[in-house]
């Protein structure tokens, strides 16, 4: 479904963000919208600690920005570590991202589930770098395990990334220059040479 779509449906979204970057342009259609949405940062994938940090405070400088509920959760690297286990060699898009998406949109679910959510859905491919299909494929496999439905919203069309750039530029986002886990991390860092 297109972002578009998403003005049709009734009832409370709980919305996995990954980034200030990939979330400011989402958020803004949401707040300009009126959509009953509320921000959910579990991200154990990031890493070192202070990135992590770095990043969640610029999402939480966004949802005051457009007072846009946010939910926080601990950092928890050895969720992530535990997922990935035996898949630190993947390329990225490959399993390693598989394991990554669905650990995040899982327990997006769970607590959409407990905390009665109608729905959930995610930032997690908005930017082009990001499969659209892995990250769906996930959010279905998610749905399954938390029995709350997953919106699979392609938030690439109707304007949303022109307004992001915007964004990003006026309030000056930090924008990271790896995805996230240790394996980006490194491999940005040896690019770098
Ligand atoms: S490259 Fe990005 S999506 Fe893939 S495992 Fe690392 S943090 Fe997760």
């Amino acid at each position: 479904m297109l972002s578009n779509d998403i003005l049709n449906i009734k009832g409370k979204i709980l919305i996995l963000v990954c980034c200030a970057p990939c979330c400011c342009g989402v958020v803004d259609f949401i707040a300009k919208n009126k959509i009953d949405v509320t921000l959910f940062f579990y991200n154990p994938n990031i890493y070192p600690e202070e990135e992590y940090i770095k990043r969640k405070n610029e999402v939480i400088r966004i949802a005051k920005l457009y007072n846009i509920p946010f939910i926080d959760t601990d950092y928890t690297p050895e969720d992530y570590a535990q997922s990935t286990i035996g898949l630190g060699y993947c390329e990225e898009r490959g399993k390693r991202c598989d394991a990554c998406f669905l650990l995040r949109l899982t327990k997006t679910g769970i607590y959409a589930r407990d905390n009665n959510f109608d729905y959930f859905t995610s930032t997690l491919a908005v930017s082009r770098w990001k499969s659209l299909e892995q990250v769906s494929n996930a959010g279905k496999k998610a749905e399954k395990i938390s029995h709350v439905p997953y919106l699979d919203i392609n938030w690439r069309k109707n304007g949303l990334q022109e307004t992001a750039h915007n964004i990003i530029k006026e309030q000056e986002i930090y924008e990271q220059d790896y995805c996230g886990c240790i394996y980006s991390f490194k491999k940005r860092k040896n690019n770098l040479g």
